[in-house]
């Protein structure tokens, strides 16, 4: 079997190389394509307007051979899938992500985008977050992975679907879950550059959410790891019924 790896805070970041660690231990071939800076909340960003390179590079271990892609994490797992990689692909493992991608985040992330190009690509793809700033703050996050990519590995996933794994420090055991509802406290700091003008920066306080049970931010606030299945699906197959008669009424 074939995994390639990635992520979106870089190929230095300490949480790809937990990941890698604890992977490699599964005895199948790994590549590692991953973007050379920080590419966190970046989306799902597509490079057409310029051209990507591919350099060689290292884990944050300075020795594990990797590959650092120019562009945004989809971008490096395109090009991975489409002609930079002679060898077919099995799975797309994204991670270890220093902060949860929980609700809303994942239209945000620069990890769990990764994984969704994989599945757009047809490749079955696992993300991988947790919430660590040391490198041994990442050893629950990437033992799970593991068990769930061996899984991936070993019995497949439904065409189309992808894994959101989230997992809290000390995890109890694992949920699987449902999206939940994050509540973000971002706000718009305005201040002045040296030249008089205004310039803007957002930020605020960590996101918190809804505690609704059976969610993924109600698992990892409640000690779980969370398992979420996705789809790349946006339809709000609720509202479409709905929708029928709010345009009839027109
Ligand atoms: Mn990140």
């Amino acid at each position: 079997m074939h995994i390639l790896l990635t992520n979106d805070d870089g190929v230095a970041a300490p949480g790809l190389l937990a990941l890698w660690r604890e992977l490699i231990t599964l005895g199948h071939t790994i590549t590692i394509v991953a973007p050379a800076n920080n590419m966190s909340a970046v989306g799902h960003r597509k490079t057409l307007h310029k051209p990507l390179r591919i350099d060689p590079a290292v884990l944050a271990d300075g020795t594990t051979p990797a590959w650092s892609c120019s562009g945004s994490p989809a971008d490096g797992v395109a090009l991975a899938l489409k002609g930079f990689l002679p060898d077919t692909v099995d799975l797309v493992v994204s991670g270890i992500n220093p902060n949860f991608n929980l609700a809303q985040d994942l239209t945000y992330s620069g990890t769990v985008t990764a994984a969704m190009e994989g599945v757009i690509a047809g490749v079955p793809g696992v993300a991988v977050s947790t919430q660590a700033r040391a490198l041994a703050e990442y050893a629950p996050a990437a033992g799970w992975a593991r068990r769930i990519v061996s899984l991936c590995l070993s019995r497949g996933l439904p065409t189309g679907v992808l894994l959101n794994l989230n997992v809290p420090k000390a995890p109890q055991g694992l949920k699987i879950t449902r999206q939940g509802r994050r509540i973000y406290h971002d706000v718009a700091v305005i201040r002045e550059d040296p030249r008089g003008r205004p310039y803007y920066w957002i930020g605020g306080d960590e996101p918190t959410g809804e505690a609704i049970e059976g969610t993924d931010v109600w698992a990892v606030t409640h000690g779980w790891a969370s398992l979420t299945p996705l789809d790349l699906d946006l339809t709000a197959h609720h509202a479409l019924a709905g929708l029928q008669g709010f345009v009839d009424a027109a």
